[in-house]
C-alpha cells in the first residue's frame, strides 16, 4: 500500500490470482503476442493493415491527418460503404446462407435471418428511406426494441449515408425529444412496442408525443411487433407496408472515410449526456479488428452473443458493426433475463450453442445473486470466451463468471472503452494474456493508453491516477455533435496533448491496468483519494453482499466519509453487528483508511439504462440534498423507494 501524500489515487486492493490461456486456445488464437510488437514498431502501418480487412472502393491517401488536433481524420481520401462491408461482401463471397441473427423474442417466438435475407431487407429499407426523402447527411432517429429490424434500420441508414441516432427504447418523451431536436432528425423509425417482463411495452405513444414537440419530424416508420392498437397520424407509415413492398434492388454508393455514421448519446452516468459523433472508415476498422482480436471470433463456427441493447454503444460496435463486418453468426434476444424464469439467458446459450458471450458486470452480479444452481441446470459447454463491459468488474464477480459460467476453461476478457472511444481500448487478448480477476490489463495493439498524475506524468507501477490516451485512434469520436467547444473542454483541456477519459486507474506491479471508477466519484478521505471501485469490490467479496455502491459524503472530520449502500444476498434486513462486520471487512481488506463511516442496506440501486450505478444520486441522498437529473435512470421511482426504505430503517 502506497502512502505518499502526493498520491493521485490510492492503490489499496491487491490481487494475486492469474489465469493463463490454455495451450490449445493459444495455438489457434486469431491474434498472438506479435501483434503488440508489430503495432509498436509502426502504429499507423498496423492500422493500415487492419483497414485492409475492409473493402474500400477508393484507397486512402493518408492514414491519419492530425494537422488540426484534436480533430482527427483517418484514412483520408478513402471511400467505402459501411453496410456493403457488413453484408454485400459476405453474400458476394458465397456466404449468403450463413445465419446473421438467431432472434429470440421474449414470448418465445424465433426468427432466423441469413446474411442474404439481411441484405435483402436492408436494400428494401434503404429504398424506402430514400422514398421518404432521406438523403445522405440527413439524420434518422431509431427508437426500437431489440428485434432484427433495429439492425436493419441502422444498416439501411449507413447504406444511404444518413447518420442514425439510436435512442434507447424506453427512454421518456423528454429524453427522446431532446435527442431528436439536438440532431434535427427528419424521420423516426420505431415499433408499436416490444415485449419486456412478460408483457407488451408500447413505444409508439412516446414517439407520438415527441413528434408533437419536434417540428423537424416529417415521417415515422413503424414496425409491427406487439400488434397492440396504436394511434395513427398522417406522418406514420407501417414498415410492412413500406419496406416489405420496396424494391430489393439497391446500388450502394461509397462515402468518404470521414462521412458521419452515427450520433450516440453517452449513458449520462455523470451528467447531461453528450452527443458523440462517429464516422465511417476508422470506426469500422477498429470495431472489426477488436471484435476479431478480443473475442477470437471464428466466423465459420462461433455463435456470438453480445447481450447489450442497440441503444448504447456496445450494441452499435459489438452487435451491429464489428460482428457483421466480420460475418459473425449471433444471437439477439428481445427481453429481460428473468422472463419467464431466471435461467432464460443460460437456456438461450444452451439452445443456440453460444460460444462467445459478452455482457455487463451488473448482469453478472445479478445472476450471482440469483444463485449458482440456476446456470448449473443448463449445458454451457459450448462457451469458450467470456467478455465484460460497462463498469469495473469486481474480482468476486469475475471469479464467479469464470467458474460458474465458463467452468474454468474460458478466458474472461474485461474490456474498457467508452461511447467516445467507439471500440475496445484496454483488454486482455484471450490467447495471449494471463488474465487477472478485475483487471482490464493492457492497451490493445495500436492503442496508447496511459495512467498519469495531476501533472500529466505517467505514474510508475504500483501508482494510481487518471486514464488518458496519448495518440489518436481510428474509432475515436470526432466531436460532440454541434458543440466543438464542449468536445475540447470535456476531453482535451485537462491535460496537454492527451485525451482525458474521466476514469481513474492504477498500474499494478506488472504494469497491468486496473480501472478504478470515475474521477468525479473519487472520495477524498483524510487526504487520501480513494476509489469507489476498490471499496465496492471489498464489500462484494463478503459472502453476504450481492452488490455495493459507495460515495463520499461531506464529513466535518475527514473531509469526506465513505457511505456504502449494499444489496444483500438473499436477505433484505441486516443487524447492527452485521453492518459492523461489513465495515470491518473493508478495513481488513483495504486498510483502515477505507473503512466506511456508514453502511446502509437497500433493495435496489439507481442505475442508468445501460446498468451503471449512478453514484451522484446516492451522494445526493448521503448528503441529504435535492436529487439531480434523473432522466437517464432505468427506473425513476427507485430513488423514492431507496429514501423511504432508509427512513424506515433509521427509525428503528
Ligand atoms: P456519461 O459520460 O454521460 O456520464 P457514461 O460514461 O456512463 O455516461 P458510456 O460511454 O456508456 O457512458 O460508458 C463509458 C464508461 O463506462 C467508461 O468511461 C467507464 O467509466 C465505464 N466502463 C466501461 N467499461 C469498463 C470496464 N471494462 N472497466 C471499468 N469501467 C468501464
Ligand atoms: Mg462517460
Amino acid at each position: 500500500m502506497t502512502e505518499t501524500p502526493q498520491e493521485t489515487l490510492a492503490n489499496l486492493l491487491s490481487e494475486d490470482r492469474t489465469f493463463p490461456p490454455s495451450p490449445e486456445f493459444t495455438r489457434s488464437a486469431n491474434v498472438t503476442e506479435s501483434a503488440y510488437d508489430e503495432a509498436a514498431a509502426d502504429r499507423l502501418a498496423f492500422w493500415e493493415t487492419q483497414a485492409r480487412r475492409l473493402d474500400w472502393t477508393k484507397e486512402w491517401d493518408q492514414t491519419l491527418d492530425w494537422s488540426n488536433p484534436p480533430f482527427a481524420k483517418w484514412f483520408t481520401g478513402g471511400e467505402l460503404n459501411v453496410a456493403v462491408n457488413c453484408l454485400d461482401r459476405h453474400v458476394e463471397a458465397g456466404l449468403g446462407d450463413r445465419v446473421a441473427i438467431h432472434f429470440e423474442g421474449e414470448p418465445g417466438d424465433t426468427r432466423t435471418v441469413t446474411y442474404a435475407e439481411m441484405l435483402d431487407e436492408v436494400k428494401r429499407a434503404a429504398n424506402a428511406l430514400t422514398d421518404l426523402g432521406v438523403e445522405a447527411g440527413d439524420r434518422v432517429v431509431i427508437y426500437m426494441p431489440m428485434i432484427p429490424q433495429a439492425a436493419v434500420a441502422m444498416l439501411a441508414c449507413a447504406r444511404i449515408g444518413a447518420p442514425h441516432s439510436v435512442v434507447f427504447g424506453g427512454f421518456s418523451v423528454d429524453a427522446l425529444s431532446s435527442r431528436i431536436e439536438d440532431a434535427g432528425a427528419k424521420v423516426v423509425i420505431t415499433a408499436d412496442g416490444g415485449f419486456r417482463k412478460g408483457k407488451a411495452s408500447a413505444l409508439k405513444p412516446t414517439v407520438d408525443a415527441a413528434a408533437e414537440r419536434c417540428p423537424s419530424i416529417e415521417k415515422v416508420l413503424v414496425v409491427r411487433r406487439t400488434g397492440e392498437d396504436v394511434e395513427w397520424h398522417d406522418r406514420d407509415l407501417w414498415w410492412h407496408e413500406t419496406v416489405d413492398t420496396a424494391s430489393n434492388e439497391h446500388e450502394a454508393r461509397s462515402f468518404d472515410a470521414e462521412h458521419p455514421l452515427f450520433i450516440l448519446y453517452t449513458s449520462g452516468t455523470t451528467g447531461r449526456p453528450k452527443g458523440i459523433l462517429h464516422t465511417s472508415g476508422g470506426y469500422l476498422t477498429q470495431t472489426a479488428y477488436t471484435h476479431h482480436a478480443v473475442f477470437d471470433l471464428k466466423p465459420e463456427t462461433d455463435v456470438y452473443w453480445c447481450a447489450a441493447d442497440i441503444g448504447w454503444v456496445t450494441g452499435h460496435s459489438y452487435v451491429v458493426y464489428g460482428p457483421m463486418a466480420n460475418g459473425a453468426t449471433q444471437v439477439m434476444y428481445e427481453g429481460t433475463p428473468d422472463t419467464p424464469h431466471k435461467g432464460r439467458i443460460w437456456e438461450i446459450v444452451e439452445k443456440y450453442g453460444v460460444s462467445i458471450l459478452y455482457t455487463a458486470p451488473t448482469a453478472i452480479r445479478t445472476y450471482m445473486k440469483w444463485g449458482d444452481d440456476i446456470p448449473d441446470r443448463f449445458d454451457l459447454s459450448s462457451l469458450r470466451v467470456l467478455g465484460s463491459v460497462g463498469e469495473p468488474i469486481n474480482p468476486e464477480a469475475w471469479m464467479w463468471y469464470r467458474e460458474h459460467i465458463g467452468h474454468d476453461k474460458c478466458p474472461v476478457v474485461d474490456t474498457w472503452w467508452q461511447t467516445e472511444t467507439g471500440a475496445i481500448m484496454v483488454s486482455p487478448l484471450p490467447g495471449v494474456t494471463a488474465t487477472k480477476p478485475g483487471s482490464a490489463q493492457r492497451p490493445l495493439p495500436g492503442i496508447s493508453v496511459d495512467v498519469v498524475d495531476d501533472e500529466g506524468e505517467s505514474v510508475p507501477n504500483g501508482g494510481g491516477g487518471f486514464l488518458t490516451i496519448r495518440e489518436p485512434w481510428p474509432s475515436m469520436l470526432r466531436t460532440i455533435w454541434g458543440d466543438d467547444q464542449r468536445f475540447l473542454d470535456t476531453y482535451w483541456s485537462r491535460f496537454a496533448n492527451m485525451y482525458f477519459a474521466g476514469d481513474g486507474a492504477k498500474r499494478d506491479d506488472d504494469g497491468d491496468i486496473w480501472l478504478l471508477g470515475r474521477v468525479d466519484d473519487v472520495m477524498l478521505v483524510s487526504g487520501h483519494n480513494i476509489s469507489t471501485t476498490e471499496v465496492e469490490s471489498a464489500l462484494v467479496s463478503h459472502d453476504t453482499v450481492a452488490e455495493a455502491a459507495v460515495v463520499g459524503a461531506t464529513d466535518p472530520l475527514t473531509g469526506q466519509g465513505i457511505v456504502a449502500f449494499v444489496i444483500l444476498r438473499g436477505a433484505t434486513e441486516s443487524s447492527p453487528e452485521h453492518l459492523a462486520e461489513l465495515r470491518g471487512h473493508v478495513a481488513s481488506t483495504l486498510g483502515p483508511i477505507a473503512k466506511p463511516r456508514q453502511v446502509m442496506v437497500v433493495s435496489e440501486l439507481p442505475k442508468t439504462r445501460s446498468g451503471k450505478i449512478m453514484r451522484r444520486l446516492l451522494r445526493d441522498i448521503a448528503e441529504d440534498r435535492k436529487l439531480g437529473d434523473v432522466t437517464t435512470l432505468q427506473d425513476s421511482s427507485v430513488m423514492a423507494r431507496i429514501k423511504e426504505g432508509l427512513q424506515a430503517r433509521s427509525e428503528d
